[in-house]
């Protein structure tokens, strides 16, 4: 099979094979990521003659019982859909080199768009305000506000990203990412949001800040 498969070839494979023509796209896309992840024990079971940088002809047992129990297939289901989807497992980018393509995408043709990879949001898309009319809390809050913010993150550093301020048309409650305002009244959220806000535009990561605790607690630990 073609090594870059297109959809409609894919479409035609799988056509007489019932349990997968019906199989959802996102199970799919699991099976081929699921796949992609065990490389290197598709390829460590294989005969010293298989050549590494082509997808095996044949699942070692063990992966083809694994694959079998995640996504409930036959072992022939999935050895067939193996067959068809191989090379596009070979060809499958790590999580890393698919986040950095990612990032380079939107930071070329995003960021003059006012889109960025990562976009603060309220966690509420209706109003929570139990004083609201009951059938205005089932309605899409509306785009308020949107500011400039930056996020300090574990791993990736700073990183500009744009924080949505949403509003219920009806009480005023207006909706930011870690609490909410309504009249003189903020009222946080509960729990601890991923991104915690330390400053008008400014967030750190829940990460980052534990990782500054644990080494205020190694460096102040000795005295
Ligand atoms: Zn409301």
């Amino acid at each position: 099979m073609d090594s870059n498969i297109s959809l409609g070839t894919l479409f035609a494979a799988l056509q007489p094979h019932p349990n997968l023509f019906s199989m959802p796209l996102n199970v799919l896309t699991c099976f081929i990521c699921c796949a992609s992840l065990l490389k290197d024990d598709i390829l460590q079971l294989q005969s010293y003659k298989v050549p590494i940088n082509v997808a095996p002809t044949f699942l070692p047992s063990t992966i083809t019982s694994f694959l079998t129990d995640c996504f409930d297939l036959s072992s022939e289901d999935v050895d067939s859909l193996w067959n068809m989807v191989k090379e596009a497992v070979w060809m499958q980018l790590s999580m890393e080199s698919e986040k950095a393509m990612c990032t380079g995408l939107f930071q070329q043709y995003g960021t003059h768009r006012g889109i960025t990879l990562l976009t603060l949001y309220p966690p509420f898309k209706a109003c929570q305000n139990p004083s609201c009319p009951m059938d205005y809390r089932s309605q899409l809050l509306e785009k308020e506000e949107s500011c400039h913010v930056v996020i300090f993150t574990y791993g990736d550093g700073a990183q500009p990203v744009w924080s949505i301020h949403l509003k219920c048309r009806h009480c005023h409650t207006n909706y930011h990412n870690n609490f909410s305002v309504n009249g003189l009244t903020r009222t946080y959220y509960g729990g601890v949001p991923q991104y915690i806000q330390v400053g008008e535009h400014q967030f750190a990561e829940e990460k980052l800040i534990l990782h500054w605790i644990d080494l205020m607690l190694n460096a102040y630990g000795p005295f």
